[in-house]
């Protein structure tokens, strides 16, 4: 059997088949640049980098495209209240996900396209609705006629009899039981400030989901292979994306829709309008490894919610330790007489990785198939030393997994470990010096659940490893 998804539009597991053999068409929903990203959002990022690296282990050549959406309501707002341009107040925050896309070894996407250099490709989309009758002018501004779509609802489930005809709403984001016509083209009006465009269309700028529309279609073509994002993107923009290019083209819009579920904390989706999030910079300025972070949001199945947890970053960091303890080990192996027995074992881990990623990214057996395959190769190494062949044979087989989960090899970072806990263990020294003895302990668990255990003696605090 080939690969698995779980496609959103049926509802079920289905066989991956692109529509053109061993070419995968694949459309990421991207941030809004209003803020800076939290980790939830990154939640998303990494399901997608695992998707398209495991699509790439499987030898498809992949297009990837994330727009970076520079128009909407909240970069609108956020120009107009500090008073600079939108370039100049979005500049900050796409370079600032740039930044972050690299700290978490998130491979880049194939094109970032921007709605800002997009308009005329949204304007073109547009006027096409209008032509088909689907879309509908009310004042400066145009509207989506739900009603028109037959299949409007069917991603997120929603049966039309529930959709309030006539309605309209021009929020970008809104409760499912307000489903109603959307805007493809906003008029201008005060709030906008500087930010609008003279199109065909009139004085104004697109929505935010035609956005989508326009940039997927424009590198992809009118159907292609795959389209992610969070759940919460279901709808109504996905739909509305749906709607749009489906009531255009006459075509199929997207073959298999993959969701991912939320990063939650206690109880409730990481959101900015939850005040519960954490920036990647606010983790690792609190002294947390980004290859954790990386490692903590990929080693839960995409499908499933996730609780964020420090305590699961820290664990995330002792198992991570192995693994690169173990590649370093092998790397600096020499001369043993392990004579062939490293084949099977990597032979047998690749397989289980390959038909667990191949159920629809079921990324627990994976890891487990690697952490086997470490255990099983350390006691050959104990035994016997590797033999120069399976020494060549075990790398191929470490790097071929770290194509993937990129966490693998130790980061050229790895020393700064090290560091790291000096630092840890200063602050400490600092904390108990002013009588700060709740810090002092946190810091103390904090290092201990990093496997690092402090031992305090009269010429100062010394650490080890804890061994397992
Ligand atoms: P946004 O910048 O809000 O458009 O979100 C960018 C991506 O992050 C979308 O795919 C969202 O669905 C996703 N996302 C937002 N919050 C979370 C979360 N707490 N957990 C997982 N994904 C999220
Ligand atoms: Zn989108």
């Amino acid at each position: 059997m080939g690969i698995q998804f779980y496609n959103t539009y049926n509802r079920r597991k289905e066989e991956f088949k692109p529509i053109k053999e061993g070419y995968v068409g694949l459309y990421t929903c991207g941030p809004t640049v209003y803020d800076y990203a939290h980790i939830g959002n990154f939640r998303a990022y990494i399901f997608e980098d695992l998707l398209r690296r495991y699509l790439l282990y499987r030898g498809f050549e992949v297009t990837q495209v994330m727009n970076l959406t520079d128009i909407d309501d909240k970069t609108i707002k956020g120009c107009n209240t500090k008073g600079i341009s939108l370039a100049e107040y979005t500049k900050v925050f796409k370079d600032a996900f740039f930044e972050d896309l690299d700290t978490l070894k998130i491979a880049r996407a194939t094109h970032y396209p921007e709605a800002t250099t997009h308009i005329k490709e949204m304007v073109d989309l547009v006027k096409r609705l209008l032509d088909k009758g689907v879309a509908y002018r009310m004042g400066d501004s145009i509207y989506y006629r739900i009603t028109e779509f037959p299949n409007y609802g069917k991603l997120s489930g929603m049966k039309l009899e529930d959709l309030k005809t006539g309605a309209r709403i021009d929020a970008e984001e809104y409760e499912k039981e307000t489903a109603a016509d959307f805007a493809l083209w906003k008029g201008w009006d005060e709030d906008d400030g500087d930010v609008y465009w003279e199109t065909e269309l009139g004085k104004g700028r697109p929505g935010w989901h035609i956005e989508c529309s326009a940039m997927s279609m424009k590198y992809l073509g009118e159907t292609f292979d795959i389209h992610c994002g969070g759940v919460d993107n279901m709808f109504p923009h996905h739909e509305n994306e749906i709607a749009q290019s489906e009531a255009a083209t006459g075509k199929r819009f997207v073959n298999y829709w993959l969701h991912n579920a939320h990063l939650m904390v206690e109880g409730k989706k990481m959101a900015k309008s939850f005040n519960n999030f954490y920036t990647l910079k606010d983790l690792i300025d609190q002294g947390l490894h980004p290859m954790a972070v990386r490692y903590v949001l990929i080693a839960t199945h995409y499908r499933q919610q996730l609780n964020f947890t420090f305590d699961g970053v820290n664990a995330a960091l002792a198992s991570l330790q192995r693994l690169w303890d173990f590649y370093t080990n092998v790397e600096e192996s020499s001369g043993g007489d392990s004579g062939g027995q490293i084949g099977s074992i990597t032979h047998e881990a690749e397989e289980k990785f390959t038909s667990a990623l191949d159920d629809d990214l079921n990324i627990s057996p994976a890891l487990a198939a690697v952490f086997d395959m470490v255990k099983a190769a350390n006691r050959v190494m104990a035994e016997v030393g590797l033999s120069e062949d399976d020494k060549k044979i075990l790398l191929k087989a470490l790097d071929g997994f770290d194509s993937v989960l990129a966490f693998v090899k130790p980061p050229e970072e790895a020393k700064i470990i090290d560091e790291e806990v000096e630092r840890l263990i200063q602050a400490r020294v600092d904390a108990r010096r002013n009588k700060n003895f709740e810090e002092a302990d946190r810091i103390r668990d904090q290092l201990l659940t990093q496997g690092i255990i402090l031992e305090d003696t009269k010429s100062g605090t010394k650490w080890k490893r804890k061994v397992e």
